[in-house]
């Protein structure tokens, strides 16, 4: 069914019909894309800093692009979901993804602590029982 909606981008009401903007911005988001496209295709490992400044397309065009797959993503860095520092790969920089590992690894070793103060309260319990 089609309903009238807000464009998100520039406020219009227009019919939805399974884009989620207007067909005015729709048009332009689809040359925006094709410039990204081309641009990421031209430099090799670029960041979305770099596309935002040199093509003039919003970031969050271009992040949408990525997360949607439409650009090539290994070439193009993005932003830590921590930190915010350029990543290629993944979702966390090396600096988030270690400080992450540290923790899991504290988490592993509290739990194995708690385990070990189960098991002797078990075995004190079983003794008791005997
Ligand atoms: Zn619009
Ligand atoms: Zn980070």
């Amino acid at each position: 069914m089609n309903k009238l909606k807000n464009c998100p981008e520039c406020g219009k009401l227009y019919l939805e019909v399974g884009q989620k903007m207007c067909p005015a911005c729709y048009d332009v988001e689809l040359e925006q894309e094709k410039i990204v496209h081309d641009y990421v295709r031209d430099h090799d490992k670029c960041s979305i800093r770099m596309i935002v400044d040199d093509t003039g397309v919003k970031e969050k065009v271009v992040l949408r692009m990525i997360k949607s797959g439409r650009v090539v993503s290994k070439n193009v860095a993005y932003p830590c979901e921590n930190c915010g520092a350029d990543i290629f790969v993944g979702k966390l920089c090396e600096k988030c993804s270690k400080d992450l590992n540290k923790q899991v690894e504290k988490l592993n070793a509290d739990k194995k602590k708690l385990q070990n103060v189960d098991r002797s309260r078990t075995m004190y319990n079983a003794g008791k029982d005997f």
